[in-house]
């Protein structure tokens, strides 16, 4: 198993070992994960750590589409695209999780490259036991020397976990994620002790913590729980977007924004957007280029409806569909690469790049 290039424009690699979810939120209903390990990768194949074997698409529940009439006379209309979600069983894949201590240390001549840390699942989930987090964050620790990017809607559990952790004395923070790897069933022969210890005694938690928000109840409940995290910095995906989010409390030092992706992806307002953006550049006194400290924008994943003046951006995947706020204006098929521009100008702002 090796490191995977990912076409997910805000990291270098995408790299998941908790395989299997469930909804958290309203964010969840189109889960991509979902739709890709129930359809594409369903046959892939992982080992848990009882040994025994599960496919991706033993994790997903199928809704089929329905077929829908067509008029008087007329033939039947396509049917509707399958609903996919996870059915609540997760799993630590203890070969997903050497493949990331074996990491590369350079990809494409960059060193210290970003890794989006478990993209398809939630590192936190709840069914995980405790020992599962420690066991990630023991590959966090010795693998300080890239920038581990996580991503959860769990925020809470996952304050309370690395509050705690990193709460205990250097010897028993070292002692649970040795343990945890063990558990895991790893190769601790293999694993270099001393830079795991190292990292415990040092006190880091080189990781950065991120949490998806589609909404402001969503944004209000976990970004309290996120800045609570221990962290080397703090970051937050509103995406899929679907409702506009006033950005309570201090400034993150990043802000990710993109629309729906899939066949039944939800609009974004392009207002909701502007708002965000408005924010962030308030915060850093309408600097266009930021300073280090401040707030980072990174708007992905959207086009533009020119029939109704900007109102109905959506991200769907595959074919064009027609706007659904006014049906004039064929919304582009493939639009997750790149980084449109918004008003004219495109933000791809990365903290710590240039
Ligand atoms: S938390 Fe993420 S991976 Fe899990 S169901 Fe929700 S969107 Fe999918």
């Amino acid at each position: 198993m090796s490191a995977a290039k990912t076409k997910i424009e805000w990291a270098d690699v995408a790299h998941s070992v908790v395989r299997g979810c469930s909804r958290a939120s309203d964010g969840c209903a189109e889960c991509w994960s979902a739709r890709m390990d129930g359809s594409r990768l369903k046959g892939q194949s992982f080992t848990d750590t009882s040994g025994q074997l599960h496919t991706m698409g033993d994790l997903v529940k199928i809704f089929p589409g329905q077929p829908k009439l067509g008029g008087k006379g007329q033939p039947l209309k396509a049917r509707e695209p399958n609903r996919y979600a996870f059915n609540g069983q997760v799993y630590l894949d203890p070969a997903a999780l050497q493949a990331a201590i074996d990491l590369p240390r350079v990809i494409d001549g960059k060193t210290g490259y970003s890794v989006f840390w478990n993209h398809r699942s939630d590192t936190a989930h709840e069914q995980l036991p405790d020992w599962v987090i420690d066991a990630q964050v023991a590959v966090w620790l010795l693998r300080h020397d890239l920038r581990m990017l996580v991503l959860t809607k769990r925020a809470g559990r996952m304050q309370r976990h690395l509050s705690e952790l990193m709460s205990l004395t250097p010897n028993a923070r070292f002692r649970r994620c040795w343990d945890a790897l063990g558990e895991a069933g790893i190769d601790r022969h293999a694993v270099p002790f001393g830079r795991l210890a190292q990292s415990c005694y040092d006190g880091i938690a080189p990781w950065w913590m991120g949490v998806s928000a589609e909404n402001q109840e969503s944004y209000d409940e976990r970004i309290p729980e996120l800045r609570a995290t221990p962290a080397a910095g703090h970051f937050a995906s509103l995406e899929p977007m679907l409702g506009p989010i006033e950005l309570r409390g201090p400034m993150l030092s990043w802000y990710i924004i993109g629309a729906e992706a899939g066949p039944n992806a939800r609009p974004a307002d392009l207002d909701w957007v502007r708002s965000v953006r408005d924010q962030v550049l308030a915060a850093r006194d309408g600097r266009s280029m930021p300073l280090p400290g401040d707030p980072h924008l990174f708007v992905k994943q959207l086009d533009v409806c020119e029939e109704c003046e900007g109102r109905g951006y959506v991200a769907p995947w595959g074919d064009g569909i027609p706007c659904p706020e006014c049906g004039g204006y064929e919304i582009a098929g493939n639009v997750r690469k790149g980084n449109p521009p918004l008003d004219g100008r495109s933000w791809a702002e990365i903290p710590g790049t240039p």
